[in-house]
C-alpha cells in the first residue's frame, strides 16, 4: 500500500462520514493512486461526502479535462450542494466542507509544502491560497480556472438553490441554471419524436441535450453517405463489445448515431414494424396498454405512407414519409422468384402485422433522394414553436436527485469537456439516450444495481438491474459473386459513380439514395413454426469480409440473415463514474444454443437462396463462407468468426411491473422508485422485435408522447381484432 493510501485507510477508519479533498498537484491526473484509493475508502467507509479534486499541472487535455469536471463536482456535489453552510465555504471559492459545523478538509501530496500529515477537523486552506501558491510557482491552474464556468455555482451559492420546489422558478432563465417543464437527453429517434410531441402542447416548455454535432454534413442526408457515416467518430459511437466466448473471443465495432437525430442519422433507413406477437408479448408481460391493437394507433400517428397499403394499418397523415422502393435491379427480382421456388411466397406487405412471412422489397425512410431522420422530420420542425431549446455538444454527465426525485441533468461540453453547465426540469427528465447510453447515465446518476453502484461509488438512488437484459441481433452474411451483370460494387466506382450522382442531381433514381438493403426475406428456421423467427435481408452489393464497410472489388451479391428474438441477454454496464468513458458493452452473442441453432438453419437457407434455379444467370460461385463449408461445425464456425451487430440494441431499462424484477421502468415507462424520471428509448422494449428496431422506438415515443402530457390513449383502429 503507497503512502496516500496508507494514509487515507487510516483516516477513513477513524471518522465514518467526512469530506475528502485531495489535490494532487503536478502528478495528479487519471493514473494517480489518490483518486482510486479515496473511492474504495468511500465504499468501505460509507463516506458520502468523499470526494476526489486532482488538479493537474499537466497541459494534456485529457487530464485537464478530467481535473476541471472533477472540481466542478465538488462545487456542485448534490449532497453537498444542499448544505447551506457548504455553500457558504463555497462562494468564496473556498470549497471548506463543514459537517455539522466541523470543518473536514484533509490533504494528500506534498508539492505545496502547505502541510501533510493534517489531523482530520483541522481546516488546511482555503483554495484561493492554493490558487496563488500554484500561480506562484508557474503552475497556470488560473488558466484552467476561467476555463470553468463558475457562473451556475455562484448563483446557487447565493442562495437560489434549485430544488424541486417552488425556488426552481428563480432560477436565471437565461443562462445556466435554465429551467424547463422537460429535460429530454438525447436527440435520437425517441429524443426527437418527444421534442415535436411535446411542443405541440402550447406553453410547453422542453430542453433537449444532445452529445454529438448538429447533422448538418451532407452524408447523413445522401443515403448512401451511411457508409461514410458509419465510420466517422464525431458523429458516431465507436463502441466496440467486450470479448464474445460464442464468437470466439472477439470485439465486435457496435457503432451508434451521435448527432441530431442519433442513430436515425445514420441508420438504414428500413421501415419495419414486427409481428403482432411481439407487442401482445410485450402486454402479456403485465405492461398495460402495449399490446398490438393498443401500439397500432402509435404507429400510424408517425406514419406519413406514400404509396399503397392498407389504411387500416398504415397512416397517411403523419410526418414520417414511409416510401417504397424506386431503384430496381434484375438480381433482386431473381432472389425473389428464387425464393419462391423454395416456397417462400412474396409478401407486399410485411409490416401488416399479421402476416409478416413472405419475400419482398423492403419499405424505406427515403424520399425525394433524402433520408428522413428523426431529426429532419420531427426534431427541427418543432424548432419553430419556439418551445424548444437544443443544445448540441452537450454530454449529460449526470441527472440530478432531489432525495428521489429527478430535478435536473448536469452536462459538460462534449467538444472542449471544461464547462459545466445544468439544467432544471420542472415537471420531468426523460433519458432517450439509446440504449447503451441510457443505461451508462442511469447508472452513474444512482440507478442501478446496488453492486455495481458500490463498485462505481455512486450513491445508490434507486437499486434497479439497469443495464441487464440487453440484447441485440447478430447478423451474418452469406455472400456470393455475380455474373453477366453490373451491381452495386461496380455501380458505386469511377464513372458509374459519376452518372449515379447525375441521376441522384437530376431527381431520378440512383443507387445515392438506396437503403444498404433492397430486398426482406421472412422465414421459419423450422417448418414446423407458424410465423417466421428469422430475418433476411438481400442486396446486389457485396461487403469485403461480409462487414459492412468497403465494396468487394468484384460483382458481388449478399444475403444476410439473423434470428429474430435472441434467447442471449447480455449486460451494458458503466466502467466508470466518467462521462467520457465508454460503457461495457456484452451481448453475450450466440450464447443460447436456440439462438446458434437458429442460425444455423438461416445461413443454410440464406445460401439454398442463393443457388436457386431463378438466380442461375447471375450466380458466379459462393464467396463467403465459400464452397468448402458444408457442415454444422464449420457453418457455426463461420458465423463466431464472422457475424456482427445488426445495430438493434434493445432491453436495458426493461418495462414492467414493479412485481417484475428484471424490470426498470413501469409501463407508464416511469423509473421505478423515483419520481420525475422516464426512460424513453430503444432501452425499454422488453423484448426483442422481430424486426430492425427505429419504428417500434418512434412509436415508444409517441406513446409516451401522451402518457407524459396526462392524455387519454389513442382509441384502436377499428376493424383489427384484439
Ligand atoms: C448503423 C445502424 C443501422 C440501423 N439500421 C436500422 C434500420 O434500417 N431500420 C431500423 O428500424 N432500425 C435501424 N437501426 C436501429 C435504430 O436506428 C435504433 O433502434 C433507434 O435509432 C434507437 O433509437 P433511440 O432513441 O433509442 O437511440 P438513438 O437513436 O441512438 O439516439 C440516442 C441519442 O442520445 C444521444 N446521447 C447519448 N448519450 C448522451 C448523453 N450522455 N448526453 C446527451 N446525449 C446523449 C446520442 O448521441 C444519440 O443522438 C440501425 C441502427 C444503427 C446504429
Amino acid at each position: 500500500m503507497g503512502a496516500v493510501e496508507a494514509e487515507i485507510e487510516m483516516i477513513g477508519q477513524s471518522l465514518d462520514r467526512f469530506v475528502m479533498i485531495d489535490i494532487g498537484i503536478g502528478v495528479a491526473g487519471p493514473d494517480d493512486n489518490a483518486g482510486p484509493a479515496i473511492f474504495s475508502t468511500r465504499r468501505q467507509h460509507r463516506c458520502r461526502e468523499a470526494v476526489a479534486l486532482l488538479v493537474s499541472q499537466s497541459q494534456e487535455q485529457g487530464h485537464l479535462a478530467l481535473d476541471m469536471r472533477l472540481l466542478a463536482d465538488v462545487l456542485l456535489d448534490k449532497d453537498v450542494a444542499e448544505r447551506p453552510e457548504t455553500f457558504a465555504g463555497a462562494l468564496a471559492l473556498t470549497p471548506v466542507m463543514f459537517l455539522d459545523g466541523v470543518p473536514h478538509l484533509l490533504r494528500f501530496g506534498h508539492r505545496l509544502g502547505l502541510g501533510h500529515n493534517t489531523e482530520p477537523g483541522q481546516i488546511v486552506w482555503r483554495i484561493a491560497d492554493v490558487f496563488h501558491a500554484g500561480s506562484g510557482s508557474g503552475c497556470p491552474w488560473r488558466a484552467y480556472c476561467a476555463w470553468t464556468d463558475f457562473r451556475h455555482q455562484l448563483r446557487m451559492e447565493s442562495g437560489r438553490k434549485a430544488t424541486e420546489s417552488g425556488e426552481v422558478e428563480e432560477q436565471d432563465k437565461n443562462n445556466d441554471g435554465d429551467i424547463f417543464d422537460y429535460v429530454i437527453v438525447g436527440s435520437g429517434a425517441a429524443g426527437s419524436v418527444l421534442c415535436r410531441r411535446l411542443t405541440e402542447q402550447p406553453g410547453v416548455t422542453v430542453c433537449v441535450l444532445e452529445c454529438g454535432p448538429p447533422d448538418r454534413h451532407p452524408y447523413i442526408h445522401i443515403p448512401a453517405g451511411f457508409i461514410k457515416m458509419l465510420f466517422n467518430p464525431k458523429f458516431t459511437w465507436q463502441f466496440q463489445t467486450e470479448p464474445g466466448e460464442g464468437i470466439n473471443g472477439r470485439r465486435i465495432p457496435t457503432t451508434q448515431g451521435r448527432t441530431l437525430g442519433g442513430s436515425s442519422s445514420i441508420n438504414g433507413m428500413i421501415y419495419n414494424r414486427g409481428q403482432r406477437a411481439d407487442f401482445d408479448s410485450w402486454a402479456q408481460r403485465g405492461n398495460r396498454g402495449w399490446g398490438y391493437v393498443d401500439v397500432l394507433p402509435y404507429f400510424k400517428r408517425t406514419e406519413r405512407r406514400i404509396g399503397v397499403a392498407d389504411d387500416r394499418i398504415h397512416g397517411r397523415e403523419g410526418n414520417l414519409p414511409v416510401t417504397d422502393m424506386d431503384w430496381f435491379h434484375p438480381v433482386c427480382d431473381a432472389f425473389m422468384d428464387g425464393a419462391q421456388e423454395l416456397g417462400i411466397p412474396r409478401c407486399e406487405d410485411y409490416n401488416s402485422g399479421d402476416r409478416q412471412a413472405g419475400v419482398g422489397y423492403f419499405q424505406r425512410l427515403i424520399n425525394r433522394g433524402y433520408r428522413h431522420s428523426a431529426a429532419r422530420v420531427f426534431l427541427h420542425p418543432a424548432r419553430a414553436s419556439g418551445q424548444l431549446d437544443v443544445r448540441t455538444d452537450a454530454r449529460a454527465s449526470r441527472i440530478l436527485f432531489d432525495g428521489t426525485r429527478a430535478k435536473g441533468v448536469r452536462y459538460v461540453d462534449d467538444l472542449g469537456r471544461t464547462t459545466i453547465r445544468t439544467v432544471f426540469a420542472r415537471k420531468e427528465v426523460i433519458v432517450s439516450s439509446g440504449t447503451a447510453n441510457s443505461a451508462k447515465l442511469l447508472q452513474i446518476s444512482g440507478v442501478g444495481p446496488e453492486a455495481l453502484l458500490s463498485e462505481l461509488g455512486v450513491p445508490v438512488v434507486a437499486d434497479l438491474p439497469v443495464g441487464e437484459n440487453f440484447r441485440d441481433h447478430y447478423a451474418v452474411r452469406i455472400v456470393a459473386r455475380v455474373k453477366n451483370i453490373r451491381t452495386i460494387n461496380e455501380m458505386s466506382k469511377g464513372f458509374g459513380l459519376a452518372g449515379q450522382i447525375a441521376r441522384w442531381a437530376l431527381g431520378r433514381p440512383s443507387i445515392l439514395a438506396l437503403s444498404p438493403s433492397l430486398v426482406h426475406w421472412f422465414w421459419k428456421s423450422e417448418d414446423t413454426m407458424q410465423q417466421p423467427d428469422l430475418q433476411g435481408v438481400f442486396s446486389p452489393a457485396s461487403y469485403k469480409q461480409g462487414f459492412v464497410g468497403l465494396l468487394d472489388d468484384y460483382p458481388g451479391m449478399t444475403a444476410g440473415v439473423w434470428q429474430h428474438r435472441p434467447e442471449s441477454i447480455g449486460y451494458v454496464r458503466a466502467r466508470s463514474t466518467d462521462p467520457f468513458e465508454d460503457p461495457a458493452i456484452q451481448p453475450n452473442y450466440l450464447k443460447d444454443p436456440i439462438d446458434r441453432r437458429t442460425l444455423l438453419n438461416g445461413m443454410k437457407l440464406a445460401r439454398k437462396l442463393l443457388h436457386t434455379q431463378a438466380l442461375a444467370e447471375y450466380f458466379d460461385g459462393d464467396e463467403l463462407p465459400g464452397p468448402d463449408v458444408h457442415t454444422d461445425d464449420e457453418w457455426m464456425g463461420y458465423a463466431r468468426q464472422y457475424g456482427s451487430t445488426a445495430y438493434h440494441l434493445i432491453g436495458t431499462a426493461r418495462m414492467g411491473p414493479v412485481s417484475d424484477r428484471t424490470s426498470v421502468v413501469s409501463d407508464e415507462l416511469l423509473v421505478h422508485g423515483v419520481q420525475g424520471l422516464r426512460v424513453v428509448d430503444a432501452s425499454v422494449m422488453p423484448s426483442m422485435p422481430s424486426a430492425n428496431t427505429y419504428s417500434s422506438t418512434m412509436m415508444i415515443a409517441e406513446k409516451a408522447s401522451d402518457m407524459i402530457l396526462g392524455r387519454q390513449p389513442l382509441a384502436p383502429v377499428e376493424g383489427i381484432a384484439a
